[in-house]
């Protein structure tokens, strides 16, 4: 064993990505202790109020996503709202407030398989040139206050576990509004006012996988969605971790 492999198993402390207790060496490399893993687990299944299939499998999509054309919506859970206290929501918490590379890519991996499965009906294997990540770019006042863009972070790994470019579609413009502090129409405003399309982005004739961490009335999706399809994307497809249950249609 080398010093570093030494150092990480008997030195480095991990934490579980939720109640923060301190992970034992056999759950060294996990995001979340063994207990909050069965929560995690059990949020993934909790069934769609409209197709009643669990989280992961649902389809479903805010009606205005559907409105631009976006292929599909898939997401690991639903929530009702930030406030609820559970694992899936603390790793949102987690990737949003620290940069932990083990979270990352812990969500990252949690996602593939739902995205693999979308894009197998597309030819992906064979062709994965015609496909690309991007993701709904953070505020810019965010990235300030902590240094980073989670979502860039999270869809710059799943591109890298997929094998396709990451490419950066989009830019916040300055003094945005946050879209939580908004009420329904406000953000569908902001989001088409707040999103801007990188020029120099290829996206002509491809297909995009479009991550963004949360989902509510779609209104942020919605607006990437269209500058993808107006940049002539061939497709959309879009993945979260969570999404409201409230605005499915
Ligand atoms: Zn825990
Ligand atoms: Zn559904």
């Amino acid at each position: 064993m080398s010093f570093w492999e030494i150092a990480r198993k008997y030195i480095l402390v991990h934490k579980c990505g939720c109640c923060r207790q301190i992970l034992d060496r056999d759950h060294f490399d996990d995001a979340l202790c063994p207990k909050c893993r069965i929560l995690w687990n059990k949020s993934l299944v909790e069934s769609c109020k409209k197709c009643l299939r669990p989280a992961i499998e649902c389809e479903c999509m805010p009606g205005a996503m559907a409105g631009e054309g976006a292929l599909c919506l898939r997401r690991l859970f639903f929530y009702e709202s930030e406030a609820t206290y559970s694992p899936s929501m603390s790793i949102i918490f987690m990737l949003k407030h620290k940069n932990i590379r083990r979270i990352t890519d812990f969500a990252a991996r949690q996602l593939l398989p739902s995205i693999k499965e979308a894009l197998s009906a597309l030819d992906f294997e064979d062709n994965r040139e015609a496909f690309f990540v991007c993701s709904v770019p953070r505020g810019r006042t965010k990235i300030r206050e902590y240094g980073f863009d989670h979502g860039v972070l999270l869809a710059s790994r799943i591109a890298q576990l997929l094998e396709v470019e990451y490419v950066k579609a989009f830019s916040s413009t300055f003094f945005s509004t946050e879209q939580k502090a908004l009420d329904r129409k406000g953000r569908f405003k902001n989001a088409q006012k707040r999103i801007r399309f990188c020029d120099e982005a290829e996206v002509k004739g491809r297909y995009a996988i479009l991550f963004d961490d949360i989902v509510t009335t779609g209104a942020s999706m919605s607006a990437c969605v269209r500058l993808l399809r107006k940049a002539g994307a061939k497709g959309v497809l879009c993945f979260s971790l969570a999404s409201s249950k409230k605005d499915i249609r």
